[in-house]
């Protein structure tokens, strides 16, 4: 059953297919709030399970790493077309790195379709991890939990982008047209909210 409690999404009586890209990262975690929701959640390998998705997440992860398999399995430029001609996607973390057309701190692009500019690992190592609560009125009513690991944020946007988060002046969550992109995993907390904002952009 489609859960009708997210804030602000119109299209919910109509069960959306949420890809999650199923190389690695918190796959299991993303798709626990998918179903939550009343959505399917299917984990994406394969260049042919991009038909038929309302939308994919690009979870986090190690972006190199992701770069690579997503050449490997030849669903870098199938991906690419596809959001490119409209399908919603949502990368977090290693996923934000992965849709930046430049990265400021690594020569390899990846799938470069958001005019973003992304700083890798911008907030120090694996201990300098951090969690904190914030509220995102694009998003929610109420405020969020956030948490940081190893997170990238965006250095500079390109006009058409809205910016929906900073934290201390850093843009951590942003919004071109089909294209979601947050430095923090809502996946690895009990909020939904994120997923229902993502699942709405997916409805339209
Ligand atoms: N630091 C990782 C990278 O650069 C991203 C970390 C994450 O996804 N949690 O790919």
């Amino acid at each position: 059953m489609v859960n009708k409690e997210c804030f602000g999404t119109l299209f919910l009586d109509v069960e959306m297919k949420i890809g999650i890209l199923g190389f690695q990262g918190a796959i299991i975690e993303h798709q626990r709030h998918i179903e939550k929701l009343g959505h399917e959640a299917v984990n994406v390998r394969y260049p042919e399970q991009l038909e038929e998705l309302n939308g994919i997440i690009l979870p986090g992860g190690e972006s190199t790493t992701m770069g690579k398999l997503l050449v490997r399995t030849g669903m870098m430029e199938p991906l690419r077309q596809k959001i490119e001609n409209g399908l919603p996607v949502w990368g977090t973390c290693a996923g934000m790195i992965l849709l930046a057309k430049e990265l400021e701190n690594d020569s390899v692009k990846h799938l470069a379709v958001m005019d973003i500019c992304v700083r890798r690992n911008a907030y120090g190592t694996q201990i300098d991890s951090f969690d904190t609560v914030v509220k995102i009125s694009a998003v929610a009513q109420q405020a969020i939990p956030l948490v940081f690991i190893r997170a990238p944020y965006v250095t500079k946007v390109g006009e058409n982008v809205e910016v929906l988060c900073r934290i201390d002046g850093h843009i951590v969550a942003a919004r071109q047209a089909n294209m979601l992109v947050t430095s923090f995993h809502p996946e690895l907390t009990d909020d939904s909210a994120f997923h229902c904002y993502f699942i709405g952009m997916c409805g339209k």
